[in-house]
């Protein structure tokens, strides 16, 4: 195939496995990633691929690409919790300024754009399961509010170019993904377990384990990321994710049996704001792009173990 794709954040964990996806598929692909969180390791295998071309950019300077591109796939982003405490400005300027200088590349080049936001635009949330049309129950100002802000306001970014400026534009909001090329020391929940338990090191629970969470393995989401761009319609929002919903503490339990380890399940301070309840509604990814996960937990998480076994 002819097209261009442009994958900012490529080198990321689920960057990299769009970007291999989008290959076997025979496009070009250009992946932008300042590896701020992702690894030139992620795309080795890549690299000697005719159809694909590494730029270390950062999104919010000139990423200085002169061929037409024909589609944008926006996931570049700090995504972890551990990082809001840390690169506060980093996450909402790349969102802010990042996000505005892709739309305009993507203005430019008569591009479609797909933006990657996330469950977090939800916040606490006070509708279960949550629904695109929830407008979300986030805290302005607190320490979470560095991401979930900055996506709510590339959101609107994203519509005010679809609606004033006539973009082919959508948004997808992924919801707790989770697979191999996950960073080990990046915080995330299934990282975190699964390293502590491949070490018998303690396995950190947050406050008592009762908050829920529902997981998506990559592969499904690379499909559903996928089919939003190609399927999804202009100005539409797609929450992409699985339906199935777990406590905390269970997926300490159920990640401890599957890797045969002896390390303890122990309790730590809930982080503030820390959301109590996420599960996605996602009959409208069903219905309008004919997606939806196949994965089961178990089996992505053995996949996932094998993963770090090596890794680690
Ligand atoms: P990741 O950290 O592995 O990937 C993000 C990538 O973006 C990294 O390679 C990083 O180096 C790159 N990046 C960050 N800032 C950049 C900048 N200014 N310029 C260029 N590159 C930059 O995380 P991920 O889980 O693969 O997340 C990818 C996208 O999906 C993000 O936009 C994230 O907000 C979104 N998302 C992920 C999840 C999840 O559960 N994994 C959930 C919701 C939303
Ligand atoms: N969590 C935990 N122990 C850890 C890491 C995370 O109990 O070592 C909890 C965290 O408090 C949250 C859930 O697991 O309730 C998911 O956290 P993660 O950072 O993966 O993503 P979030 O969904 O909060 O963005």
């Amino acid at each position: 195939m002819d097209a261009v794709i442009l994958v900012t954040g490529g080198a990321g964990f689920i960057g990299s496995h769009l970007c291999e996806y989008l290959l076997k598929k025979e496009f070009k692909v250009i992946c932008a990633d300042n590896l701020s969180t992702g690894s030139e390791k992620n795309i080795k295998h890549l690299k000697n691929n005719k159809n694909f071309k590494f730029l270390k950019k950062d999104v919010r300077e000139d990423l200085g690409i002169n061929e037409k591109i024909d589609y944008i796939f926006d996931l570049a982003s700090r995504a972890s919790p551990k990082d809001f405490r840390t690169y506060p400005i980093d996450i909402l300027t790349t969102n802010g300024f990042g996000v505005y200088n892709l739309l305009r590349v993507a203005e430019k080049n008569n591009a479609k754009f797909l933006f990657s936001s996330t469950s977090e635009v939800y916040g606490d949330p006070k509708e279960h399961p949550q629904k695109e049309t929830y407008w979300g129950n986030v805290n302005p100002v607190g320490i979470r509010s560095c991401y979930d802000e900055a996506k709510r306001f590339a959101e609107a970014m994203v519509m005010a170019f679809v609606r004033e400026r006539n973009l082919d534009a959508r948004i997808i909001r992924i919801f707790n993904t989770y697979g191999p090329r996950l960073n080990e020391y990046d915080g995330r929940v299934v990282s975190n377990f699964i390293t502590q338990a491949l070490k018998n090191e303690p396995i950190t629970v947050y406050g008592n384990g009762t908050q829920t969470r529902s997981f998506c393995y990559v592969s499904d989401m690379v499909e559903g990321i996928y089919k939003a761009m190609m399927t999804g319609e202009k100005g539409d929002i797609y929450n992409l994710g699985n339906e199935e919903e777990y406590k905390i503490l269970d997926i300490a339990k159920i990640i401890k049996n599957l890797t045969n380890s002896d390390s303890e399940i122990v309790f730590k301070d809930l982080p503030e704001d820390d959301p109590k309840i996420r599960k996605p509604d996602i009959s409208k990814a069903r219905k309008y792009l004919g997606w939806e996960p196949k994965v089961k937990l178990e089996e992505g998480l053995e996949r996932t173990i094998e993963y770090f076994k090596k890794e680690i």
